[in-house]
């Protein structure tokens, strides 16, 4: 697996690139900004791109989605329940965060338990709602990419329309923490942490 991490755009949203070695297929994770920063990184690892997954529809995960789709024609997924709001550019706040409005069309649907595959890679679909209603975390591997759901120590704001704190909790708790201690997790913001140490360390699910 070829796995990159990047900090994009005015909010520092983490997206991350996940590749095949056997076809050199790559999924780009939350492209939050900066297109060409992502682009120059898909070059340099010589993938080719193939598919977005969105973690949620907020605007700081989504504001490359449209250049690189333009450019790589690129097959976009989401949960189900996230899907209208990523089609609304008021309510996926990207007018608020770049001052333009934008609507994205996803090309899938995802629910929990999904599985999508990408050359030897399989990207695992949980639905942890609590951030937004269509929140998800995505494993590959022995990595899992937890979106604002979770995060090293912390975990994300549940005041925006659709949020849920008793939710976020159940969804770490019953979903992400059901998984191996050892998996690492890579959030939508700030560094990575382990599932382990976030089982001992993470004062809100404590
Ligand atoms: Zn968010
Ligand atoms: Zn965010």
């Amino acid at each position: 697996m070829i796995f990159e991490a990047m900090t994009v755009g005015s909010y520092l949203s983490n997206c991350y690139i996940v590749g095949s070695e056997t076809t050199m297929e790559a999924a780009v994770i939350d492209p939050g900004a900066d297109f060409k920063k992502i682009d120059d990184k898909l070059k340099e690892l010589d993938l080719i791109p193939k598919i977005i997954i969105l973690t949620h529809a907020h605007g700081d995960h989504i504001g490359a989605v449209k250049e690189l789709t333009d450019k790589y024609n690129l097959k976009i997924y989401i949960h189900k329940d996230d899907a209208e709001v990523l089609k609304d550019g008021n309510a996926n706040f990207s007018k608020m965060i770049t001052g333009k409005s934008t609507s994205i069309i996803p090309d899938f649907e995802l629910n929990d338990g999904d599985e999508i595959t990408l050359g030897d890679l399989k990207f695992e679909i949980i639905h942890t709602p609590g951030h937004t209603k269509g929140g998800i975390c995505i494993k590959v591997g022995n990595i899992m990419m937890t979106g604002d759901t979770l995060f090293n120590k912390s975990i994300g704001r549940t005041d925006f329309p659709g949020g849920s704190f008793e939710d976020i909790i159940s969804s770490i708790k019953n979903k992400i923490f059901k998984y191996d201690d050892d998996i690492v997790i890579y959030p939508g913001h700030n560094s990575p942490s382990t599932i382990k140490s976030e089982k001992l360390g993470n004062p809100f699910v404590n």
